[in-house]
């Protein structure tokens, strides 16, 4: 007995030895590491396979079909009630007198010109003064209707003339990450008219220019509310401004988020990018190969140790530009292992961008004369040059599951997206661009029909100029969520910032990632299965609104297990929710988190 206990104690030292050396090994392979994204859970066919509940009409959506204006603004508006889970009915008020008021929480007029309205806007006004919300989409024209009622909007005096706006200024917080910061726009022009407001109004974003004009205030008359936003910034990246106008209307509003922050790298691991070397030699003398070993990868990984994000990179078997058989395998496997083991160990995912750089399309498709890409001559062809990419990957990382697929230089056509949803199985999640420049493949954060969910990439690189901020916080405030990707190869080309140097793109990088956390401290960071899997419970979301004096109840259809909505007291504080947690965000902001379909919170006036 003595001896068997003595060996046990010697044995432990030995075997800790044993295990050290094999950890070692396995680091030195690459071949251990299991991703974190295979433990989330995608959501069952039992929740998938039930429609999205059709929402309740809370709000009436105002059109006047003789305009222009009301088209974009209209699309805008479907866009972002659609995504809050509000429902609404379409009203063309050019040929209709209004419907039944009474029915509905909130009215949006999507046109400038009131005229169209004449009598009917004295009946809308006294809706308002019960209790209604109502929303003017877009600048009005000073025309008679609206000189008539302007008081009623705030306004205490207006000239007939638009302010020349260079950019924007938020001097509320109604918006997260916002108070304080200006947008510059490329090119002033005259989007806002030249108004006076009275003292009770609160503005939340005012105009740039020789005469700075109010651009976004509410105004409460009688027992409801007004909201204007006296300009015609209207685009996808401006979807969270609208939410945010949007939901200033009623004294308490919620509606789904995602709350995911993701960061993939494109081209990682690949082999060693091509391209200018002048400003690595320029900077730290040394070879590309051996500044991405040693210098861009630890600083990559400092970064996310700073922040606790990972990434999830996205692997490309060669550089060579075949799209014809054979679909060699690449017996280089070294830098493969090492980058791909890192990324996993740091808690990375690793998900599959192309056998090379030739995106998924036919000859049918027709590139930008930029772009020098080949074509594929069918789906069989794409699909044998990505089951050889999967095998190369999964060769090297055994245990990862490969779920996410990145299209190269974002770029996919219909053939393309179909192999990707019928020849891959284990494919979930393709993730694009959420605002397409030119040719690019661009997607919203929803499941396909075919079970396929999109998680697309709203900005990029280490430079964040004016517009990705400004559709970075539009998005943190609309979806709660900052999808970003960049490649290695930013370091090496002059139009992503090469000339600055490694040094200052970094710190640039940093101080996008210090506004991000600043704003949103418990965001979740996630890989992107993960987040994935984070958008397939937010798209199964409807919500039912309730209020009373005291109390909002909501009742969550096609919820699993958790679920996120940005709630807005403009009327009271939350006090006791049952049913989920809330965190103060900013203003009168705050994040719920439902941990049950139903939800009370109690309102403290
Ligand atoms: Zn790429």
């Amino acid at each position: 007995m003595i001896n068997k206990a003595r060996m046990r104690i010697l044995l432990v030292p030995f075997l800790v030895l044993i295990l050290m050396a094999l950890l070692l090994l396995a680091e030195r392979t690459g071949l251990q590491f299991k991703s974190e994204a295979n433990d989330v859970l995608f959501l069952p066919k039992s929740v998938t396979s039930i429609m999205r509940a059709e929402q309740e009409d809370e709000c009436l959506m105002l059109v006047d079909s003789a305009s222009d204006i009301t088209l974009v603004f209209r699309k805008q508006m479907e866009d972002v009630l659609d995504s809050m889970r509000i429902g609404y009915d379409v009203v063309d008020a050019s040929s209709n007198s209004l419907p039944e008021l009474d029915k509905y929480r909130t009215v949006v007029i999507t046109f400038s010109n009131l005229d169209i309205l004449s009598d009917d806007i004295m009946e809308l006004f006294e809706w308002v003064d019960d209790g209604g919300g109502l929303m003017l989409c877009c600048a009005p024209s000073p025309t008679t209707v609206f000189q008539v009622i302007k008081q009623k909007l705030g306004i205490l005096e207006s000239g007939y003339s638009y302010v020349n706006v260079e950019g924007m200024q938020f001097t509320s917080d109604f918006m997260i990450g916002a108070k304080g910061i200006s947008y510059m726009w490329d090119t002033a022009w005259e989007a806002s008219l030249g108004v006076n407001l009275l003292e009770s109004c609160n503005v939340h974003v005012t105009s740039i220019g020789d005469n700075s004009a109010p651009m976004v205030w509410d105004y409460r008359y009688g027992n409801g509310k007004v909201v204007v936003n006296n300009h015609s910034v209207v685009d996808k990246g401006a979807r969270g401004l609208f939410a945010a106008t949007y939901s200033l209307l009623e004294d308490v509003i919620a509606y789904p988020v995602i709350n995911s922050s993701t960061f993939f790298l494109d081209d990682f691991p690949a082999p060693v990018p091509m391209g200018d070397a002048t400003y690595i030699s320029r900077d730290y003398n040394r070879s590309i190969e051996s500044f991405y070993s040693n210098i861009w990868w630890p600083d990559v990984l400092e970064i996310a140790d700073k922040y606790g994000i990972t990434y999830t990179g996205v692997v490309i078997e060669n550089y060579y530009d075949s799209t014809e058989e054979p679909f060699t395998r690449n017996m280089d496997i070294e830098r493969f292992s090492y980058f791909g083991g890192m990324l996993l160990e740091n808690g990375g995912e690793i998900g599959i961008h192309g056998y090379n750089h030739q995106p998924l399309v036919t000859s049918a498709f027709v590139y930008d004369d930029s772009i020098n890409y080949n074509t594929w001559e069918n789906m069989d062809l794409m699909t044998m040059s990505l089951n050889e990419l999967v095998g190369f990957t999964k060769s090297l990382f055994p245990d990862t599951n490969i779920s996410v697929y990145v299209p190269p230089s974002n770029i996919l056509s219909n053939e393309g997206r179909q192999v990707l949803g019928t020849r891959l199985p284990g494919l979930r999640c393709i993730a694009s661009v959420y605002v397409a420049e030119d040719i690019q493949f661009e997607q919203e954060f929803e499941v396909s029909a075919d079970g396929i969910i999109n998680l697309p990439r709203i900005i990029a690189g280490c430079l964040i100029d004016e517009y990705m901020e400004w559709a970075a916080m539009n998005e943190l405030n609309f979806h709660f969520v900052n999808n970003h990707f960049m490649h290695p190869d930013d370091v090496l080309d002059v139009d992503r910032g090469a000339a600055l140097g490694w040094e200052a793109m970094k710190k640039d990088f940093d101080s996008y990632l210090t506004w991000l956390y600043d704003t949103a401290p418990t965001i979740r960071n996630l890989n992107a299965t993960q987040a994935a899997a984070a958008v397939e419970r937010y798209d199964y979301l409807s919500v039912k609104r309730e209020i009373s004096d005291s109390k909002y109840k909501l009742s969550l259809g096609g919820f699993y297990d958790t679920a996120y909505l940005m709630l807005r007291f403009n009327n009271g504080e939350p006090g006791k929710v049952d049913g989920g947690t809330i965190e103060h965000l900013e203003g009168n902001l705050y994040l719920l988190c439902a941990s049950q379909a139903e939800i009370t919170i109690e309102i403290i006036k």
